[in-house]
């Protein structure tokens, strides 16, 4: 990877590994969502069932299309229209024109900060696999606009 390819490039000029490096880890993205009939998108403290909630990395990222038919690829097409994207995320960040943050394994060299700072969901998430179906909703942790 190019020497802080995020400071000197755009996301549109990114190689693969890079834009993969680019993620922080916090696993939010990976939280469960229901959107209703208004627009407005709840967001669980359930993930995904393939969500490895200690790590916050997917369980088989290779075949999570494949296994997890609502998983969404994250791609520089689909940043701005991925309004659920926390405003933490790095992605988010870098098409605002924002910078990445210090607690970023990037900036930080330290993967476990972004546990440590709470960002990730590993000290609240619990797995889909423990909730049953007509209890997710009892999980609602937020209310967005899906404009917001
Ligand atoms: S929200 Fe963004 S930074 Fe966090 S895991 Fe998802 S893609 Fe990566
Ligand atoms: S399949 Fe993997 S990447 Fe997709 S939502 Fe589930 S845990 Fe996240």
């Amino acid at each position: 990877m190019r020497e802080r390819f995020w400071e000197r490039f755009p996301l549109e000029e990114l190689t693969d590994e890079e834009w993969e490096a680019l993620c922080d880890g916090c696993g939010q993205c990976c939280l469960l969502k229901f959107q209703d009939d208004e627009g407005d998108l709840a967001v669980l403290g359930v993930a995904c069932e393939l969500l490895d909630i200690d790590s916050c990395r997917c369980g088989d990222y290779a075949n999570r299309f494949a296994r997890v038919p609502d998983c969404q690829q994250l791609t520089l097409a689909r940043v701005e229209a991925f309004r659920w994207l926390p405003k933490s995320c790095a992605y988010r960040r870098l098409a605002e024109g924002r910078k990445l943050a210090g607690w970023h394994p990037l900036i930080s060299g330290d993967p476990e900060r972004v546990h440590r700072k709470g960002i990730s969901v590993r000290s609240f998430a619990v797995s889909q696999a423990e909730v049953p179906e007509d209890e997710l909703e009892d999980h609602i942790i937020a209310i967005l606009p899906i404009d917001g």
